[in-house]
């Protein structure tokens, strides 16, 4: 067998993901391997392919109990031999385990990392043949990382005591470089296929919300979900259990999880998690890393997490199956001191100088304070992401709560002066709060204390509301027109920008929400994101709902997380194609020829009496779907803005259009949307521009030395696409795509009705 019959005969793929199989490659050339992929992209189908098809066995390293026994119950089911070796089992079990091993019964073995060190295991290792070690959540090696564990240090020592040096490969979805330079260097890779993916997440929706009552809007956004399963993070315990009790008062079939609960009680409660007794979840971080349940909906934050790498981490865990899901995160200033206070009173890793101590706890309130401006910031959610994980985004990606408001530039540049004349006064002294109450002429006993009335500033920007003028600062902030020290008391200084304000070389702009257009809270959030099942007509639901049901049973009769069974995007492709024959089925997504044997013939047989063998659509093409939606009164789970269709311009609207020398692809949407009907038609964007070109085969991405990169074809040189350089905000070139006039004119047709 090669590998594309491996993906489709046992895991029911008919495609590769990005990455999967130049890593596979890799590894079965014999080399050393690195993934660093973004949670649900795919990472285990990276070394279970090889394994399956190199001649030894692989031994997969993986910190959590739960991870091992969803992964290998996952293999299982796909008809592959697999085990999993650890201190859940008995002494007695694990003998046994390990004599099957040593007759070759299992092709992958996962093993945590503290048994490679046992007489036992080493004994195993050190007589079969392995073909492989891989290292799962490899970022828990590094000392820099949120999840060291000591005990991975253990590896280098367990392969150095074999005879032969297998083939290792080590996965993460933590981005930094410090991390990725320790996996390398402590487990000693050897010139390693380095691979890095991008980070972006399609089909999850972000959003920042600031409502007054958390526990009402998450409350409110349940009830609106109730088919759908999901996690709500509090940073405290003591969240985690006001929350609980309210969804057990109104009987929402919710579980918890916190590292004060007994070892029992939480495990008691992650099943029931993850085989969907109880779809909903409260939890503190502590949560999580051992999960893979695919079919999560949404994840919401209760409270702010301490960095953008925990926030996408977390978030991260909704919509592994690729469907549409919302992450949102609930914002109040509050969450900030909570965290600057978690940050101080952590404790303290002994084997740790006091020198390190003090860089962990800076790096930790520069942390804090990226994932602060996240929410704040007014741009692109995903591309402020993005940006942090070192990937190039040019934002206006149209499925982020901001890309979804309606804003105005604003121009803010006497705010901007007021507030750096302030800065400049206090000649370093004071951080945020006192400046924006000294600038809004609050009269608080801590600001009398300072005596700020006596200052220049006191009150010059008595109009806005401290509110606002904090919000000002900081997007000063977060766009580097100030700075704050990197200590716990952040006090705001100048910097090489300041100046260019101040002088009035520079014009301060801000995006501010619309009054006009206000969104409340709950309908931008809920009205977000895509599911395959959108696709599905009224009959259609009706079938997948059935199979929803057999699919239950049939977990509940073999006590499996029923999404082990068939993902929920594997039920949809089956109500759209609707297989009535054995060979129909095996095309199906996601249903390989095992679990075709086992459990093919009741959904044969469901849908073949649902349908009376008759082939019908039972699902809307696009247009339809469109049309659909935007009737008043359509109930499907996802809605369009109410009244507003999709983009468009009329004849003598693209008359006006202003065409300029080039454009890149969001200036051009911008361009367009300016000549829209605000009332009655939705922004398109860079995004949907890019999408069309690609479509239309004009200009294509590809990953060159692990970097997405831009291309124009043939044919879109020809249309007028042309590459140009540009310098990012952190002073690197990259090319992107331009538009010439020709092109601009073609893309001006894409949208005229
Ligand atoms: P990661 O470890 O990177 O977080 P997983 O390996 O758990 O991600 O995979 C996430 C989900 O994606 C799983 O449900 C898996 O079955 C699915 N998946 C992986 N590869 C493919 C593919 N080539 N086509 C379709 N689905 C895939
Ligand atoms: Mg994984």
């Amino acid at each position: 067998m090669n590998k594309y019959e491996i993906l489709k005969r046992y895991f029911g793929y008919s495609q590769f993901r990005e990455g999967q199989e130049t890593l596979s490659d890799a590894i079965l050339s014999g080399r050393d391997a690195l993934g660093v992929m973004p949670t649900g992209a795919g990472k285990s189908l990276c070394y279970q392919i090889p394994a399956l098809l190199l001649p030894g066995i692989t031994i997969v390293i993986s910190p959590l109990i739960s991870l091992m026994k969803d992964q290998v119950q996952t293999l299982n089911q796909a008809g592959i031999h697999a085990a999993y070796i650890n201190s859940s089992l008995t002494e007695n079990q694990i003998a046994k385990a390990l004599k099957l091993a040593a007759r070759g019964t299992y092709k992958i073995i996962y093993a945590a990392p503290e048994r490679l060190e046992t007489y036992g295991f080493l004994e195993f290792a050190r007589q079969a043949e392995i073909s492989m070690l891989t290292v799962d959540e490899a970022h828990c090696i590094s000392q820099w990382g949120q999840d060291f564990r000591p005990s991975y240090l253990k590896i280098v020592q367990f392969l150095r005591q074999l005879e032969k040096r297998p083939i290792v490969s080590a996965f993460t979805a933590t981005a930094t470089e410090h991390v990725r330079e320790d996996i390398v260097c402590v487990l000693g890779l050897d010139q390693p296929e380095f691979l890095v993916t991008g980070f972006d997440r399609k089909n999850l929706y972000f959003a920042v919300e600031t409502p007054r009552q958390k526990d009402r809007f998450v409350l409110d956004y349940i009830k609106a979900h109730p088919e759908d399963s999901g996690i709500i993070y509090c940073s405290t315990r003591k969240n985690v259990d006001a929350l609980f009790e309210k969804m057990q008062d109104l009987s929402i079939p919710s579980a918890r999880y916190h590292a004060g609960m007994g070892q029992e009680d939480r495990r008691q409660s992650q099943e029931d998690f993850v085989y969907d007794r109880c779809p909903v979840m409260a939890a503190t971080n502590a949560f999580g890393m051992g999960i893979d349940k695919s079919n999560v909906r949404y994840v919401i934050h209760y409270n702010m997490p301490q960095s953008m790498e925990n926030y996408y981490q977390e978030a991260g865990r909704a919509g592994r199956d690729g469907e549409g899901a919302e992450c949102i995160l609930l914002y109040s200033p509050q969450d900030v001191i909570i965290n600057q206070f978690l940050i101080e009173n952590k404790e303290e890793n002994p084997e740790f100088t006091a020198d390190e101590l003090a860089a962990i706890r800076e790096r930790d309130q520069e942390r804090l304070r990226i994932m602060n401006y996240y929410c704040l910031t007014a741009k692109c959610l995903r591309a402020y992401i993005l940006n942090y994980f070192g990937e190039q985004s040019l934002g206006d990606c149209q499925n982020c709560g901001n890309c979804r408001k309606e804003y105005e530039e604003t121009d803010r540049t006497a705010e901007a002066m007021a507030i750096i004349s302030c800065v400049r006064e206090f000649r370093g002294r004071y951080g945020v709060n006192v400046t924006a109450g000294t600038l809004a002429g609050e009269n608080r006993a801590k600001l009398r204390e300072y005596g700020v009335a006596a200052y220049a500033s006191y009150g010059s920007l008595k109009d806005l509301g401290e509110q606002r003028v904090k919000g000002l600062i900081n997007q000063m902030l977060a766009e580097g027109y100030l700075a704050v020290t990197k200590d716990k008391y952040a006090l705001l200084r100048l910097t090489g920008k300041s100046e260019e304000i101040a002088q009035g070389n520079q014009a301060f702009m801000v995006r501010e929400v619309k009054e006009e257009f206000p969104q409340p809270a709950k309908s931008s959030a809920s009205s977000a994101s895509r599911r395959k099942s959108d696709i599905l007509n009224s009959k259609g639901l009706e079938l997948f709902d059935r199979l929803r049901g057999l699919r239950s049973e049939i977990a509940k009769r073999e006590g499996m997380p029923p999404y082990i069974i068939f993902s929920d995007k594997t039920l949809v492709d089956m109500c759209i194609r609707l297989p009535f024959r054995r060979e129909e089925m095996l095309e199906v997504n996601g249903v390989g020829e095992h679990k075709f044997e086992k459990y093919g013939e009741p959904f044969l047989e469901e849908i073949r009496t649902f349908t009376g063998e008759r082939k019908e659509k039972l699902f809307f093409g696009e247009q339809e779907e469109a049309e659909t939606r935007n009737q008043p009164g359509y109930s499907g789970r996802k809605r369009a803005k109410p009244g507003k269709s999709d983009f468009f311009l009329s004849r003598e609207q693209a008359e006006q259009f202003p065409y300029a020398e080039k454009y890149l692809a969001p200036e051009l949407a911008a361009r367009l949307n300016e000549l829209r009907d605000i009332d009655t038609v939705k922004k398109t964007s860079g995004a949907e521009i890019i999408r069309r070109s690609q479509e239309r085969g004009l200009s294509e991405e590809r990953l060159v030395d692990g970097m997405r990169r831009k291309f124009v074809t043939e044919k879109g040189e020809e249309a007028g696409l042309f590459l140009g350089t540009r310098i990012s905000q952190k002073g690197t070139e990259y090319e992107d795509i331009y538009y010439d006039e020709e092109a601009q004119k073609m893309v001006l047709e894409w949208f005229v009705q």
